[in-house]
């Protein structure tokens, strides 16, 4: 049977590992008032469910979706914009003393799953899902895959504005051509 808890605070998202057996628990999140404030990227709505059971005496597995509204700066315009992202995710987390070399040798290639150490018996949720959230966010964050960005001249916002400075490029091709034969 599953055992489900929604979780709205969340200083309870520190689990205690000894508690969790082989039936799987599962955890509802819906509160982003977690991310810190040093992320460069703000969230304006969180959520997401984590399951997580034992698979045997050193493992614990965590098997969990998230999905998120952020809000973020353009790689290229600079822009704010909002974007939705959303993954899955699944940690194999080796706790306590047993976290030896084998165990590491055994599991690393499965390259879907990620691999926890963790000190101790207190699973962190909130570190495991900030994690998750920046490995989800694309590696370049555009306000939209057709954005133009800035004119690398005079800067304007060529999303909106026009500039001249295409006209009159003298390090095209063409210009350097047109130089050479004068
Ligand atoms: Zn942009
Ligand atoms: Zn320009």
């Amino acid at each position: 049977m599953l055992s489900r808890a929604v979780v709205w605070n969340w200083n309870v998202m520190k689990l205690d590992l000894v508690d969790i057996s082989v039936e799987p628990r599962e955890y509802v999140v819906d509160d982003c008032s977690w991310i810190s404030a040093e992320d460069d990227f703000t969230v304006k709505s969180f959520t997401s469910t984590v399951k997580v059971f034992r698979r045997d005496d050193s493992v614990i597995q965590v098997d969990g979706r998230l999905s998120s509204a952020i809000e973020a700066q353009c790689d290229r315009c600079g822009r704010l914009f909002t974007d939705e992202v959303q993954g899955s995710f699944i940690y194999k987390v080796i706790a306590g003393e047993d976290s030896s070399l084998s165990v590491q040798e055994r599991e690393v290639r499965d390259e879907d799953i990620e691999l926890y150490y963790l000190q101790g018996m207190t699973l962190d949720l909130a570190e495991m899902l900030r994690e998750q959230l920046v490995l989800t966010m694309p590696e370049k964050r555009l306000c939209d895959q057709e954005c133009k960005g800035l004119c690398v001249r005079c800067g304007a916002k060529l999303n909106t504005e026009k500039c001249g400075c295409e006209l009159e490029q003298s390090d095209s091709p063409f210009a350097i051509l047109k130089s050479l034969k004068k």
